[in-house]
């Protein structure tokens, strides 16, 4: 038995990271409000840069912080214009890309999305697809949650949104 444990240590030696990121954008009346890579109507949408994809920002921070590579904001910084309204897809694909470069995969994704309005349940279907297909993971290997704020604060006010997101990645 224990020969056997040692055979499969010595083979088999994994290595695990885990990461976690959080991002924060205003929200603005005539905004495009894109969540996880998906266009969602709604009469606001989020301010910043790029197209301000709360959810795939907050995975880029947990991905590159898995691997100590700093932030979202050290690699693609809001000062370079040629960053100016990207598609955030852009950042989730070049964030894997770093990830992979050192010969990790990734082996799941947990998140949550917190806003008062619009509900977005009906959208993590098409969320989940849009990061499994830059990511090469399957869609049950992406928790997207939402949650309001009970209407307290920035979030409750529709001020602002947040998302949270915990990375594992192994090689
Ligand atoms: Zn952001």
């Amino acid at each position: 038995m224990s020969a056997i444990f040692t055979d499969i240590c010595s083979n088999y030696i994994m290595s695990y990271r885990i990461g976690s990121g959080v991002d924060f954008h205003q929200l603005e009346e005539g905004k495009e409000l894109w969540l996880g890579g998906v266009h969602i109507p709604h009469s606001k949408g989020a301010v910043g840069h790029s197209d301000a994809d709360v959810l795939l920002h907050a995975i880029c921070d947990a991905l590159l912080g898995a691997l100590s590579l700093g932030d979202i904001g050290k690699h693609f910084p809001n000062t370079d214009e040629s960053y100016k309204g990207i598609d955030s897809k852009i950042l989730l694909q070049r964030s894997y890309e770093l990830v992979a470069a050192k010969g990790y995969h990734i082996i799941n994704i947990d998140s949550t999305v917190c806003l008062e309005n619009p509900k977005i349940m009906k959208f993590v279907p098409a969320m989940q697809e849009a990061i499994a297909a830059i990511l090469k993971i399957t869609i049950e290997d992406i928790s997207i949650k939402a949650t309001t704020t009970e209407t307290m604060g920035f979030a409750g006010r529709e001020e602002g949104l947040v998302a949270y997101a915990t990375v594992l990645i192994s090689k």
